[in-house]
């Protein structure tokens, strides 16, 4: 055999009954659970993640709560909580499944080692016994989780075995099977290490890898790039995959804005929940009392106890355009209330709180502090609304279309079988992958990767006998993922400036590109997150031509070749977002998006899902109204 080289890499095939990809919290979730139901049964599982599990995904850094524990709470509370904050289009049959299961996956972290801050008296006592957790908020609770994503994952790892598990391993494509293109059969990456590239055949799958980041221009530039609130390594790989594969998607014209602190991307649960802090206008005024007649313009979302999230940004906005910004954090008046009753040394204790709640899981806030010297106990911290994120399981919705549980009353359409399958037969998503319910989290999209894992195991177990076959030829597939890598190598030598190039373009100026034409044309930062259907038919046209010039794309070693691929993920993913925007003709998510000339909720029309598929031929998108029906009373 020659040598794999850069420019010729030495391709692994290998088959196995089910495949992971990615390995954040869904995954380690379905490892750990898959492993209980495949005993005495012969099949081969595999999970594959791109970086390494100890730090990968959303978890990356730690986090200082649990966002989703019920304890003695009802589900279906959970799920009418969902669907408010979601502007009443969720799926309850997933948020209520999600929410019954949810805390075995919170006791099993506990049982691993993460410690959950007890109420006085007990501490010690775990969860599961009845010992009774801090809580931030009515479904939070607190822990100190630096190692949070370093615990889970070991339990995955002891459970699945290391030999099942392939880390740096970067998946391009699913690819269909040759003789039923509605189904799936394997999977083809790269090694982001070594000349390698890797062919997985399966008789199924679960997709979880995570989110989108980086299809807006962030608000952190020069000096500030690559920061963002949401990890900057999910590059909306689950959605494209999932879309290319003929898999339905749904509500991807949900994104996530969060408000939170300006330039360090800090956390807020905690400083609004727990230390009970308010955000003010420059004017110290409340400004979400302020403008409750603002709210109550958006009924019944605007005025539940807690208002949609988009709604409360909605408020924030206003202020900031009226020329009442900065928006504050006001931090010394909530730490001051809290001191009243306290020691010194409670005192001392509580402002370390709020140190580590940013060392937790988002150091570089503490850096902000740290370098602008900002003591919070002294001084307010400023408050931004971000770039727009897409993702499934945390304050979002977007993501692909699942098969439900079959016993909450659901419509017959909602389940096809397999619990947690896509519309395209063996491909499963968990997490961010799942669209239409949200508000998961780190413990919920561990549930639902366990709860993928069991019904994974049933479908192999009855396509015992069928033999995964691939629609394309290898070559033809090796030939494509390593095209950046051969417009490197043919046409490097043209210029003498490496970066400048007729022949070919970088990753980093394509994703520039990118950037540029969603946020100032499908609602980013640039315009107040204002679109109308003709910014989005110019950047429907743009899109297009930026896909083309993908294909240009060069990779000088396999970190560009990395980049390369996540921003062809990534243009697939903000493709897919322009359409549904286009598609809903009315501003569902105010605060986070707003259609100009549909500047309105429409309960009466656009109470309903949005679905689409993609056809990877013709590269075309179709998109379509499904029926929304609620399963739980109207939201409190
Ligand atoms: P992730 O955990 O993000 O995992 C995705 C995995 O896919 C990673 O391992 C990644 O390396 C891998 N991957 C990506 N692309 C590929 C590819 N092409 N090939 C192979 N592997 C790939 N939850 C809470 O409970 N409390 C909190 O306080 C909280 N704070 C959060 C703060 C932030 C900034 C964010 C973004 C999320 C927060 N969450 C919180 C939510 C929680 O982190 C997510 O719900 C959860 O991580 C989602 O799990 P997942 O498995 O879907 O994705």
């Amino acid at each position: 055999m020659t040598e794999a080289t850069f420019g010729n890499p030495q391709v692994i095939e290998e088959e196995v009954d089910i495949l992971m990809i990615g390995g954040g919290m869904a995954c380690c979730g379905c490892a750990y659970e898959i492993m209980r139901w495949i005993e005495g049964t012969n099949l081969k599982v595999k999970l594959i993640d791109k970086a390494a599990m100890d730090r990968s995904g959303a978890v990356a850094q730690g986090l200082s709560a649990i966002n989703t524990y019920l304890g003695d709470q009802d589900p279906a509370d959970y799920a009418r909580m969902v669907a408010n904050d979601l502007m009443g289009i969720t799926r309850d049959d997933l948020a209520y499944d999600l929410g019954r299961h949810v805390d075995d996956s919170v006791h099993l972290f506990e049982e691993w080692g993460l410690p959950i801050w007890k109420q006085p008296g007990d501490e010690g006592k775990p969860l599961k016994d009845g010992g009774k957790p801090v809580r931030s908020g009515k479904w939070q609770i607190m822990i100190n989780g630096e190692s949070y994503k370093w615990i889970v994952a070991e339990a995955a790892k002891k459970a699945l075995g290391t030999d099942n598990i392939q880390e740096r391993v970067f998946i391009v494509k699913l690819i269909n099977d040759k003789n039923d293109p509605g189904r799936v059969a394997g999977a083809i990456g790269f090694s982001v290490r070594e000349h390698k590239i890797h062919v997985y055949k399966f008789k199924a799958c679960l997709l979880a890898a995570g989110g989108c980041v980086n299809i807006f221009r962030p608000r952190s530039v020069g000096e500030g790039t690559g920061r963002a609130w949401y990890p900057v390594w999910n590059a909306g790989s689950t959605y494209s995959m999932a879309a290319e594969a003929g898999a339905e998607l749904t509500m991807m014209e949900n994104r996530f804005v969060p408000a939170r602190f300006k330039d360090g991307y800090g956390p807020v649960g905690a400083w609004f929940l727990l230390f009970k802090a308010k955000a003010t206008n420059a004017l110290g005024e409340d400004y979400l009392t302020k403008n409750k007649a603002l709210l109550d313009q958006y009924p019944p979302y605007g005025q539940a106890a807690v208002p949609a999230s988009c709604l409360r940004n909605h408020v924030m906005m206003h202020e900031m355009k009226e020329g009442r910004g900065p928006i504050y954090m006001d931090t010394p008046t909530a730490l001051a209330k809290l001191a009243e009753t306290m020691t010194p040394k409670e005192i001392k204790h509580l402002e370390a709180e709020a140190w580590e709640d940013f060392l937790d899981m988002c150091i570089g806030q503490a850096g902000v502090w740290a370098g602008e010297n900002i003591e919070p106990e002294k001084k307010a911290s400023e408050l931004m609304p971000t770039e727009p994120y897409l993702l499934g399981s945390h304050s979002g919705c977007c993501g692909i279309w699942v098969s439900g549980p079959t016993d909450v009353g659901a419509p017959a359409e909602w389940s096809w079988g397999y619990r947690s399958m896509t519309t395209i037969k063996g491909l499963f998503t968990a997490g961010d992958g799942v669209g239409a319910s949200g508000h998961k989290f780190s413990s919920g999209s561990h549930a639902e990767g366990r709860i993928a894992a069991k019904s994974m195991v049933k479908f192999a177990l009855d396509n015992k006998d069928w033999k995964p076959e691939l629609d394309t030829p290898i070559q033809e597939l090796v030939d494509e993922i390593y095209r950046p890598v051969r417009n490197f190598l043919e046409f490097k030598d043209y210029t003498t400036a490496i970066d400048v190039n007729p022949n070919y373009i970088t990753p980093k100026m394509l994703q520039f590109r990118l950037q540029k034409i969603m946020d100032e044309y499908c609602a980013g930062v640039a315009t107040w997150y204002q679109t109308n259907a003709h910014m989005l038919k110019v950047c429907e046209d743009k899109l297009e031509m930026l896909k083309e010039d993908s294909l240009k794309m060069r990779a000088k070693d396999l970190h560009e070749l990395l980049r390369a691929w996540e921003n062809y993920h990534r243009i697939i993913t903000a493709e897919a977002h322009m359409k549904h925007i286009q598609f809903r003709e009315e501003s569902r998510y105010p605060g986070f998006y707003y259609r100009m000339d549909y500047n309105f909720v429409d309960e009466e029309n656009w109470k309903c899902f949005v679905n689409s598929t993609y056809d990877r031929k013709s590269k075309k998108w179709s998109v379509k109204k499904v029926p929304h029906v609620d399963l739980v009373s109207k939201p409190t």
